[in-house]
């Protein structure tokens, strides 16, 4: 008896000792603080769910999750980390669709994003000054539906909008209309932002501009975006969306650079890689009719590699007859493979949450929640046919491992500005291409050493390819992916989270 009772003393110690020997406060003793009562859990369900995200191949355990109900939560428990010795790290999660364990905070305190946003007062519409005011854990599916109430709507937008605002503009947000109207990050009037010493800050291109254009693109370094002043304009009613197949990728890149250039064009502009031999249509969209999926198949099998040009023009019901009339001029200037047109008539909320139905079947057959070994890249312009030489025609065919969309699609430099954290090629135009990927547990890591192989393909070249959605397992990463930037961005994190506190899941810097 004596035996099991000193057995349980020593367990209860060696329960006891992190707290009673611990002096600086870690997440643990916060837990007693009542301005968190009822906010801050460390329930195993909540714990596990901030450790994954939509990669679905890092598990990182953080000690706490905060579900704050103001802003003044976030900045109480930002004040109260950067006020210990030493402090504990906490990153915001929005909506968990990073890749890479990117919204984790090892041991630290997951800010659930979400769990603040007011559904009547989280978004607010100025119909006279064309913008809409959104918290930070708001998704772009909310702030459309929300602006679309008042005839308006966010110019730049992302494939998918079940991200969070906060989380879009702590990476750039592109998709097709990023070549005209930039990066969504170029589309935000003003923030207010809690920095890693707990002060809440507006900041604007007028004020606090250093601050507004570190966050941008800023990978959650710098501060908490709180709430975004998000640029509007007229919602159009309709759209009319096309692709064009292609056999030769010089023809290709040919005709998205020139539609790119025209100011007056298009509203939209994607394009991507076709290798596989299974059905065309994949989970960004179901487009192709049913009755043409043969002769796609068929010719993607005849040329091993071919290209789909994608662009979108907007109108009115109005403009019904003009709209006809451009898209068929457009499709007589571009030099696609005839017969391999084709076009579809949608309304304009249909056409931007293209991605939703594919999420809702994969989810309905377990196959969303699965690894996403993701590679996203910037390539320069006057690299981009030795990249469809050296990786599409050789590295992808020769794996034969591809699963999931690969989009490839220029965009123009002069809309986004040098300022923003966001680190991208030098060049006028780049590219933005994307290896999308789904795979299963037992195969994810075949799919990690194709994209290192390409990643090394592009570094022999000496291509200048950098990363979007970046991930890199020691500072020596970044250091490379930010170039001459890298020491402003250094600057910044010492100016506004000295300490170390914030998105440790970004690999960057250690506490
Ligand atoms: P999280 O994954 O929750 O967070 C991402 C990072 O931002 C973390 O470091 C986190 O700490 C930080 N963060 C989150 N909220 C805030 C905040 N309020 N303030 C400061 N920092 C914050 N990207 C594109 O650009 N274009 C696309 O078309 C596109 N399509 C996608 C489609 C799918 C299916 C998926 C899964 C991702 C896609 N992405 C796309 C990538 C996406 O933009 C990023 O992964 C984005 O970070 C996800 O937003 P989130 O709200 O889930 O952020």
């Amino acid at each position: 008896q004596i035996h099991l009772i000193v057995i349980t003393a020593l367990i209860i110690i060696t329960l006891l000792t992190p707290i009673t020997t611990n002096t600086s406060p870690q997440p643990w003793n916060i837990l007693s603080n009542e301005n968190f009562a009822g906010k801050l859990t460390t329930t195993s369900s909540s714990v596990e769910s901030a450790a994954t995200d939509f990669g679905h191949v890092t598990k990182i355990f953080p000690s706490a999750v905060l579900n704050p109900s103001s802003v003044e939560d976030i900045t109480d428990l930002i004040k109260l980390s950067f006020d210990s010795q030493p402090s504990f790290p906490l990153a915001a999660r929005g909506h968990g669709h990073s890749l890479r364990g990117q919204a984790a905070a090892k041991g630290g305190v997951v800010v659930n994003m979400r769990s603040m946003v007011n559904r009547d007062r989280g978004i607010k519409v100025s119909r006279t000054g064309l913008y809409a005011d959104v918290e930070g854990g708001c998704l772009w599916i909310e702030v459309l539906n929300k602006t679309l109430e008042l005839g308006l709507t966010p110019v730049s937008w992302t494939d998918y909008l079940y991200l969070t605002v906060g989380g879009t503009l702590s990476n750039g947000g592109i998709s097709g209309q990023t070549f005209l109207y930039g990066p969504q990050i170029s589309n935000v009037l003003e923030m207010d932002v809690i920095t890693g010493k707990g002060e809440i800050a507006t900041c604007s291109k007028d004020v606090n501009s250093d601050l507004y254009f570190a966050v941008l693109g800023g990978l959650g370094q710098f501060g908490i975006i709180a709430r975004a002043r998000i640029n509007l304009g007229l919602a159009p009613k309709r759209a009319k969306w096309l692709r064009f197949l292609y056999i030769d990728f010089s023809e290709f890149t040919r005709d998205q650079e020139r539609l790119i250039s025209e100011s007056d064009g298009l509203d939209f502009l994607e394009g991507s890689v076709m290798v596989d031999h299974g059905p065309p249509d994949n989970w960004r969209s179901t487009y192709y009719p049913p009755s043409d999926h043969l002769r796609i198949v068929s010719m993607v099998k005849r040329h091993r590699v071919i290209y789909c040009l994608e662009v979108v023009k907007y109108y009115d019901q109005t403009s019904q007859y003009t709209v006809n009339e451009e898209v068929e001029e457009l499709s007589e200037s571009l030099n696609y493979v005839r017969g391999f047109m084709y076009e579809k008539d949608v309304t304009y909320m249909d056409f931007l949450n293209r991605v939703r139905t594919g999420e809702l079947n994969l989810k309905s057959k377990g196959q969303w929640d699965v690894p996403h070994p993701w590679l996203n890249l910037f390539v320069p312009k006057s690299h981009i046919s030795n990249f469809d030489y050296g990786v599409f025609k050789d590295i992808i065919l020769r794996n034969n491992i591809t699963s999931g969309p690969v989009l490839v699609y220029p965009m123009n430099r002069n809309k986004w500005n040098d300022r923003m954290s966001t680190s991208i090629p030098k060049e006028d135009v780049f590219y933005a291409v994307g290896f999308l990927r789904s795979a299963n547990f037992d195969n994810w890591e075949n799919y990690e050493k194709e994209n290192m192989e390409i990643l090394k393909f592009c570094e022999d070249a000496k291509m200048g390819v950098i990363q979007y959605l970046p991930y890199y397992s020691s500072q020596e990463g970044w250091v490379r992916h930010f170039g001459p930037r890298w020491n402003i961005f250094v600057e910044r994190k010492y100016r506004y989270d000295p300490n170390m506190i914030l998105s440790p899941g970004q690999n960057i810097f250690q506490q």
